[in-house]
């Protein structure tokens, strides 16, 4: 069995189809599947999703573009209220995008802080978005050393998934390391050690290889997969098996498919 440990099942490209993918999913062996908010007002419709199914589970959480629509004291009571669901088993998708720089990175920056204040308090895993912002990235986490939880969608460097790692965080690769010119990325994954992978599709974002271009759905966790197994030199059972386990050790909340 293998876990997608990120993806949006509540956006509209699902709209028309979701019991279509989630089959897709079941038969290619995604025994499990965490969906992930980014915005408070999408709340409902994901934690919706997730009720429906045994094997879904969600987070509460504001993505870094949207920081500047949710302000903080504020914020940090919602997210509290929120937690306390149990589907809800971990926050996010926060973090810090420089990239786009769609809200002001004061406000990310605001954000992130008070997500990472109410994981460390509540003990529940934070689902980090970092893109074009290593050095704030840390800088919040080291004030939070309490939180812990995961890089997701991970397409930085070495360096980066180091300074991860060593603050107990795990690294999630998605699609992009089955790309052709993502050969950096996947010398990070030969780094990081087998036991501190998560994978991911970002549905319905990032198709990988065969399906790039296309729409993006959890039963394509499996390529994600084969490549980490193929880097690794190990059998896809046991790339299955150990990154289960990593994702179960992390979102605590979320129980095994019996
Ligand atoms: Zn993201
Ligand atoms: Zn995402």
């Amino acid at each position: 069995m293998l876990v997608d440990s990120h993806c949006h099942l509540n956006f509209p490209d699902f709209k028309d189809d979701l019991p279509a993918v989630l089959r897709r999913a079941q038969l290619n062996g995604i025994g499990t599947l965490l969906t992930i908010n980014t915005r408070l007002s999408e709340f409902q419709d994901i934690h919706a999703i997730a009720e429906a199914h045994s094997h879904i589970y969600c987070t509460a959480g504001v993505h870094p573009h949207d920081a500047q629509d949710y302000a903080s004291p504020e914020l940090a009571q919602q997210l509290k209220d929120l937690a306390q669901f149990p589907k809800v088993v971990g926050l996010g998708e926060t973090g810090l995008d420089y990239y786009y720089n769609n809200s002001p990175s004061a406000e990310q920056i605001d954000s992130f802080e008070t997500h990472l204040a109410v994981g460390g308090e509540l003990d529940l895993p934070i689902v980090v978005h970092t893109r074009n912002a290593d050095e704030d990235t840390l800088a919040a986490m080291d004030k939070y050393p309490n939180a812990k939880g995961v890089f997701h969608c991970f397409s930085g460097g070495r360096e980066m998934a180091k300074a991860g790692l060593d603050r107990g965080y795990l690294i999630s690769f998605s699609g992009i390391i089955t790309f052709k010119k993502a050969e950096e990325l996947r010398d990070v994954v030969k780094y990081v050690p087998l036991d501190k992978i998560l994978v991911e599709t970002d549905a319905p974002f990032l198709a990988p290889i065969p399906h790039r271009g296309k729409r993006n759905e959890p039963a394509f966790t499996l390529h994600t997969a084969e490549i980490v197994a193929e880097l690794k030199g190990v059998p896809l059972k046991e790339v299955a098996e150990q990154t289960t386990n990593n994702f179960f050790n992390l979102f605590k909340k979320a129980s095994r498919p019996i």
